[in-house]
């Protein structure tokens, strides 16, 4: 009843396998030009589905069952969609609608055999309140039985603690996936918006933004409960809770940390998750003895107490008392100790310096880390102490505190009055905030940023009574931007706030420096002696390229041969040979004539970026030429070329530990530029650069080829360029390009280089990489890489990028390896079928392979299909039967190939493999 019949099309009853069914047909196949249109009513649209689909079941009868004659019959009919805003009842106007597809049966029915035919088409960017849908026939016989019309949407779910609600899937051109934010579930928080995407076909991928339970809480099935009494846990993590530690009070459910026992401390310097200790027992055994030794002179020890309190910072100190005739006095300063009287680790010490005929008695006090604590309160019993900072960030501060235990003897319930403020709040010094609280500790939220806070914190009985106020103690909030050390005083703070200012204005998607969040948060970390400034930052970026570049005459540079494409022109090798200077060999780099301004100012910010390092794994600018109409970029020139290129022309000729060193020259690179805040984006083999000494140095810093030109590079949602197979998730999610994301492809990287070349995830779609990455699957290790350097890349690919390695530890790992070529010798376990992975297992298409030659070019071992042939191997049945001395035989010798080669004939002999190997 939804159809309204324009022309000819006519209602019938059908019966198909047993069951009747309305159809609407026509048949007219012996007239000419037909032009029949049958219209659906008005289809509401739901405002977010901008793509439906419509599922159409129907026949078409076979023109050549009408007998000769029906030359005009047809066998497709047509289907076409109009938008609009309101019902327009049986108004139709054909000029109005648009058309979708030509409808063809996959199945034509003849004479005596029906065939149902379904076929799916979708209609696009639909964006008013409805549309209809049309059927136009010309000239077919017809059969319609059901149109059924319908959206796709991601489903509601709860995935890594978040909660993201059902989703219509839709997409333009360019935009295949959707991107949704998400809440954290009930008593989760994360530091990002978790965010996912939803993709056309109605699927979720790529996650991003765990959220983690909040202290005191632990994940159980997609929420977080409280800690049970007696257990702990101290912050948002995706740990468990814990058990209380030793000697602490396991109080009621949801602990974020257990409060020490009656009796027991944890000193300033003890973790708050750890355990707490009490007092030592008083050290045992002592004696003093004179034999043998001077006048005036003794010998005491003693041996360690019972009891240390569960810790190893025992210390002991000795007391001295004269006494004559009942009376005792101090020693006095006169009397000598050696090697001390107090902080003694030792169980003995030697006394001189006594007067005789004396009576002298000795002490020998033990103490720990602990006996400080207790004697403040052992003063003072109502004395809170060691109020100390458990956590802080920008905003809040976390504290807690011990309170005395005899107060919690007698009061066993015990409630606080914590106040502060603001430290410089010169104007007001009187007004506190005050927070009433149950437990001994606190997080104070909402607080500025670097800012100094004074607390102070007061206890009270059940009764009312209250005990004494700890002292106010400073603590301060860790600021936005920590800026980098007082090393050049006012100029340099200057100069780095107004690049920051600058950069932030220009804050489009390619600044490409700034501090970079937590990962850099570390102070220790940042003191780089020189933070590079994007080019982007000067007002003319020819100043720029005047301040990091030389100018050199095109005189002095002779160009001798093509040697690359680059982005803007030509890459060149040459010779530079300036005025009272050595002949040099470098790569010129060229801008090819018609370029506009802008191409010319991006060309040269390469030169402005590379010209700001000097680092021996990083490309060396030689100069530039911006004064004549060719602009030309001059580096060093780097012989071997492009290190991907590179390793496949040299497949299996090097050892593991050759392409070590390679890799920790690329480290260092890597280390110099995160030093300098600069995130590179794009490391990939193809961007380094090998020489004759099998060095590697990292280039490519060119400030448009993320966005445009990244041969690799694939559109994002917002219209940059991003290589997908190189770049860490949260970097393809949400722009978050930082060290650790550089850290990720320098992973990838690593996997390349020890798989000399190999294409990573071979041939799986971008699409296909993204969700296998999403589902925590990662590159298997390549063939006969040591397990230390895969456990390395797996570390890298961490999903939490604070986890990730730092390129300095990068760098340490590597050479700690190359010291002890010994840790390389265990070799990662290498499953040929995944890691020669499915086109060796068949041909392209899934077919198996027709030929020797066919499969030898899957697995790039083409150069030997004369070995084969010339030996007599010409069917892939004949290399089933090869076994690892028959491939020698016949004339493969580097032992990478010979291996290449045995394992996919394994893989061939066992065609059950799945990517599923590939989980780690
Ligand atoms: P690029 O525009 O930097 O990607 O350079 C294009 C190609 O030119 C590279 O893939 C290299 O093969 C080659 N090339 C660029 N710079 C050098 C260099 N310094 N030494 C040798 N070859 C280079």
């Amino acid at each position: 009843s939804c159809l309204i019949e324009l022309r000819s099309w006519e209602v019938h009853q059908r019966t198909l396998n047993g069951s009747q069914f309305y159809t609407y047909q026509v048949c007219n196949v012996e007239e000419r030009e037909q032009d029949n249109w049958l219209r659906t009513t008005f289809i509401q649209r739901h405002p977010s589905a901008s793509r439906v689909f419509v599922e159409l079941k129907f026949i078409v009868r076979d023109c050549n069952s009408f007998g000769e004659g029906t030359l005009t019959c047809k066998e497709t009919f047509n289907l076409f969609t109009s938008e609009s805003d309101a019902d327009v009842g049986t108004t139709f106007r054909k000029g109005q609608f648009r058309k979708v597809a030509t409808i063809a049966p996959d199945e034509i029915t003849k004479r005596n055999e029906m065939h149902l035919n379904t076929e799916t088409r979708y209609v696009e960017n639909l964006s008013r309140k409805g549309f209809y849908l049309a059927f136009q026939d010309i000239g077919a016989c017809v059969a319609i039985f059901s149109v059924r019309v319908f959206y796709k949407t991601c489903p509601a779910t709860v995935k890594s603690l978040a909660v993201f609600p059902e989703t219509v899937a839709r997409g333009g051109e360019k935009q295949v996936l959707r991107e949704v934010s998400g809440t954290c579930v009930e008593n989760a928080e994360s530091e990002e918006q978790p965010r996912i995407y939803c993709t056309l076909d109605g699927e979720w991928v790529v996650p991003v933004g765990q959220c983690q339970c909040k202290p005191g809480f632990e994940e159980a099935e997609d929420s977080c409960r409280e800690c049970q009494p007696g257990f702990f846990k101290a912050d948002a993590s995706s740990s468990k809770c814990e058990p209380c530690p030793d000697n602490t009070q396991r109080l009621n459910p949801g602990a974020s940390f257990c409060p020490c026992m009656a009796g027991f401390y944890r000193a300033h310097t003890d973790p708050i998750t750890g355990p707490c200790s009490g007092l030592p027992s008083a050290p045992k055994d002592l004696e003093a003895t004179s034999n043998h030794l001077p006048a005036g002179k003794l010998l005491l020890s003693w041996n360690p107490p019972e009891y240390t309190g569960g810790r190893d910072d025992i210390t002991y100190s000795v007391l001295c008392q004269r006494c004559e005739s009942f009376e005792c006095k101090p020693c006095g300063e006169k009397i000598r100790y050696d090697p001390a009287s107090m902080g003694l680790t030792v169980t003995r010490v030697s006394v001189s310096e006594l007067d005789a005929h004396f009576n002298y008695t000795f002490t020998v006090e033990a103490h720990s880390g602990v006996s400080v604590l207790f004697s403040t309160f052992d003063k003072n019993p109502q004395t809170i102490a060691s109020m100390r900072l458990v956590e802080r960030d920008s905003t809040s501060l976390s504290l807690s505190w011990d309170v005395s235990p005899r107060q919690l003897v007698q009061s066993p319930s015990v409630h606080y009055e914590l106040a502060y403020r603001k430290k410089d709040n010169k104007l007001d010094v009187t007004t506190y905030v005050v927070l009433k609280l149950e437990r001994s500790s606190v997080k104070i939220s909402d607080l500025a940023p670097g800012t100094a806070y004074l607390v102070k914190v007061q206890a009270f009985s059940s009764d009312g009574s209250s005990g004494g106020s700890s002292v106010e103690e400073q603590f301060e909030t860790l600021s936005d931007v920590i800026l980098t050390s007082a090393v050049g005083g006012a100029i340099m703070l200057l100069l780095v706030i107004v690049i920051l200012v600058l950069c932030r204005r220009r804050s489009n998607s390619h600044a490409r420096q700034g501090p970079e969040d937590a990962y850099f948060s570390n102070p220790e970390q940042l003191k780089p002696l020189k933070t590079y400034v994007d080019p982007h930052t000067y007002e003319d970026p020819n100043i720029a390229v005047l301040k990091f570049a030389t100018e050199i005459h095109p005189s002095h540079i002779t160009k001798q041969k093509v040697i690359g494409a680059g982005e803007f022109g030509e890459v060149y090798r040459g010779i530079l040979k300036g005025p009272g200077r050595k002949e040099v060999a470098v790569a010129i780099k060229t801008l090819k004539p018609g370029y506009t301004e802008k191409q010319r100012q991006d060309f040269l910010s390469e030169a402005s970026i590379m010209g700001q390092f000097t680092h021996q794994n990083i490309i060396r600018l030689e100069g530039v030429v911006t004064k004549f109409k060719h602009a030309m970029i001059v580096t060093e020139y780097m012989e071997n070329g492009a290190l991907d290129r590179y390793l496949r022309d040299h497949d299996g000729e090097f050892t593991s530990y050759q392409l070590l060193g390679m890799l920790r020259g690329i480290a260092a690179g890597m280390k110099y530029l995160s030093e300098m805040s600069y995130v590179h984006r794009d490391l990939a083999a193809r961007n380094i650069l090998v020489n004759t000494t099998l060095e590697c140095k990292v280039s490519d810093f060119g400030l448009s080829r993320v966005l445009e030109d990244e041969p690799e590079g694939t559109y994002t949602t917002s219209g940059g360029k991003i290589p997908i197979r190189w770049t860490a998730p949260e970097a393809i999610a949400y722009r978050k390009f930082t060290s650790a994301s550089d850290v990720w492809s320098f992973g990838i990287v690593m996997w390349e280089v020890m798989a000399f070349g190999e294409r990573p995830y071979w041939d799986m779609s971008n699409h296909e990489v993204m969700k296998a990455i999403n589902e925590a699957f990662r590159l298997p290790a390549p063939m006969d890489c040591p397990s230390a350097v895969y456990q390395l890349m797996l570390q890298c690919w961490l999903q939490d990028r604070s986890k990730r390695p730092r390129f300095g530890d990068i760098v340490s790992l590597l050479d700690k390896l190359l010291r002890s070529p010994d840790s390389l010798k265990t070799i990662a376990d290498f499953d040929p079928r995944v890691s020669i992975r499915l086109p060796s297992t068949s041909g392209s298409d899934g077919s198996p392979f027709r030929s020797v030659s066919e499969w030898l070019e899957s697995i790039k071992m083409n150069q030997y299909v004369e070995n084969f042939t010339l030996a007599g191997v010409i069917s892939m049945d004949q290399v089933l039967q090869m076994k690892t001395e028959d491939i020698r035989k016949i004339g493969v010798r580097l032992p990478g190939h010979l291996k290449r080669i045995a394992y996919s004939i394994l893989g061939l002999k066992d065609q059950t493999s799945t990517l599923s190997v590939f989980a780690v």
